[in-house]
């Protein structure tokens, strides 16, 4: 365990039951963070099957184990609503220690041949995943500077900035956007005290993938909605298969990496990439 008693996280994209977001806030409320949960809409994955109501469901995880949290909705890519989030966040706890960027757009028109794609859908990859992450730590970086007393800004990336993938192509390039982003921020932020990382998952059982398997099995575009498919279980099983630890990643595996990125056992690291793929994909 790790001590965050004192300390103020806000992670974005933290409204699925699944989602590594959810993990990461309610593992850093454990090590003793007060947490703001934020995402673009409270439910992402709404679903009449199950009991989940998206971000109330993890302020209310938080609460029930003793923890603080608050829920604040924005829109990673739009300026506005970003400095909002902050601010708003820090009228609640009085101060941000710890940034973690999870908010990624869900897959769409993007996951085809870039022969096929529409620039709307190459622009909102990008505008969520990179723009939304430049602005997030452009906010939390300002704030942070001006507090002085240092800070953790964590960038969840992919496997998939570090190789290309057909059909992936605007979301590989956002993550590899990502990856040296953060490496650029981390010389910027140093003197400063604030340690800026990126972790780089490769498939992790969330509500996601049940989109991405079945854009992968038939090149679909598919609507807002999730569904525990067979394709999402063939796809789940497929990764298992060829990861030397036998099982996919759950969201606990890439908020456990997470909690000792936003704890003091980590203070020398900046800048790096931590691939969390058991072994399946080695860069
Ligand atoms: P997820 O879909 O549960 O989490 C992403 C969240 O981002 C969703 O809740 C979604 O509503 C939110 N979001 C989308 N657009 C937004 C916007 N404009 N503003 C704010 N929030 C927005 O998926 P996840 O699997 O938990 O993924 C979390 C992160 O990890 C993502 O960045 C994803 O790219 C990355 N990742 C996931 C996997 C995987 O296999 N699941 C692998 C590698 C990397």
């Amino acid at each position: 365990m790790y001590n965050l008693q004192g300390k103020t996280a806000l992670v974005t994209g933290a409204g699925g039951e699944r989602g590594i977001g959810r993990a990461v806030a309610t593992r850093l409320a454990r090590e003793g963070a007060d947490v703001i949960v934020s995402d673009l809409i409270a439910n992402p994955y709404p679903d009449d099957s199950r009991d989940w109501e998206g971000l109330p469901s993890v302020v209310r995880e938080i609460e029930a184990a003793g923890g603080k949290a608050e829920a604040i909705l924005a829109d990673v890519s739009q300026a506005d609503q970003v400095e909002n989030l902050v601010s708003r966040g820090i009228d609640r706890f009085g101060q941000f220690d710890i940034l973690v960027n999870g908010a990624g757009s869900l897959p769409g028109k993007d996951r085809v041949l870039v022969v096929d794609m529409e620039e709307e859908a190459w622009d909102k990859e990008m505008n969520v995943n990179a723009k939304g992450v430049f602005l997030m730590c452009r906010a939390a970086a300002r704030h942070m500077i001006e507090r002085g007393s240092g800070g953790k800004i964590i960038n969840i990336a992919s496997t998939s900035g570090k190789t290309g993938r057909k059909r992936f192509s605007a979301y590989c390039a956002s993550k590899a956007a990502i990856i040296r982003f953060t490496q650029a921020l981390a010389q910027e932020l140093g003197p400063h005290g604030i340690n800026v990382n990126s972790v780089s998952p490769t498939a992790v059982d969330t509500e996601r993938v049940g989109f991405i398997a079945e854009a992968v099995s038939d090149g679909a575009v598919l609507g807002r909605s999730w569904k525990d498919s067979e394709a999402h279980q063939e796809f789940i099983q497929e990764k298992a298969d060829i990861s030397p630890l036998g099982r996919v990643a759950r969201g606990d595996d890439v908020a456990q990496t997470i909690a000792f990125l936003a704890s003091s056992e980590s203070d020398y690291l900046t800048a790096v990439d931590l691939v969390v793929s058991g072994g399946a994909e080695i860069f």
